[in-house]
């Protein structure tokens, strides 16, 4: 699968050419033009990495990606024109994953993201496989705690039904399979019933839908599997 890069830049022309540069290596490629937009979309479709520029008008690159840590452990690409920023972003008041000064050369930004990500995967506490704390759809999932909080309502969730809340929510508004939910949620420890799944799913709705008979959320992709409306 292609790696999925988020890029928030208020110039059209930086815009541009970087959505040239990412689609020819093979990313998808998601721009946002304002902080707000880039907010929105990551709140709707993820990404696996954020390259974000920091001098952006009324929602800054600062507030952006600090909106975008509470919500994720994304890897985010700082583009900067100022170097005496660098320390700064590169600090731990932001830890950044890595930062490029503009003007860039394509090819240095794409090594820069593909080491970045490669780090992620490779890292031995590879933290893409441990459910880290998101808020989604004014949900925020704390994997520490097992807790799901909305509208100041905390409620502990037993492990399974967590890990598949969590799996669901951070795929949000992607159908994931039924096959693809199991193996993340239940990896090896599952043990073939089908069922398993329906009834947590069942759960789950019971817990967090106004009416678990009429998913708002939780919706059912028939013959296919699963996905979490944000
Ligand atoms: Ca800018």
């Amino acid at each position: 699968m292609s790696d999925h890069v988020l890029i928030v830049e208020d110039e059209e022309t930086y815009r541009d050419s970087l959505r040239f540069i990412f689609e020819r290596e093979g990313f998808d490629v998601t721009l946002a033009a304002t902080g707000r937009e880039g907010i929105d979309a990551f709140e709707r479709d993820g990404a696996d990495i954020v390259l974000l520029d920091l001098m952006l008008p009324e929602v800054s690159g600062t507030d952006v990606f600090r909106a975008i840590r509470t919500r994720s452990d994304v890897p985010v690409v700082m583009v900067t024109a100022r170097d005496d920023q660098i320390d700064k972003i590169i600090g731990l008041e932001l830890g950044a994953d890595d930062y490029v000064t503009k003007p860039f050369s394509g090819r240095e930004l794409v090594a820069r993201v593909r080491n970045v990500l490669r780090r992620r995967e490779g890292s031995p506490d590879d933290r893409r496989d441990e459910p880290t704390r998101l808020t989604v759809a004014g949900f925020t999932l704390d994997p520490e705690r097992l807790t799901i909080t909305r509208d100041g309502v905390t409620q502990s969730v037993p492990p399974k039904e967590f890990a598949l809340f969590h799996v669901l929510a951070s795929h949000a508004g992607r159908v994931l399979t039924r096959q693809a939910i199991i193996d993340r949620v239940w990896g090896a420890d599952y043990f073939g019933d089908t069922k398993t799944l329906d009834v947590h799913i069942k759960r789950l709705r019971g817990r967090i839908e106004e009416q678990p008979s009429l998913p708002r959320y939780v919706r059912t992709v028939r013959g296919v599997g699963y996905t979490f409306e944000p």
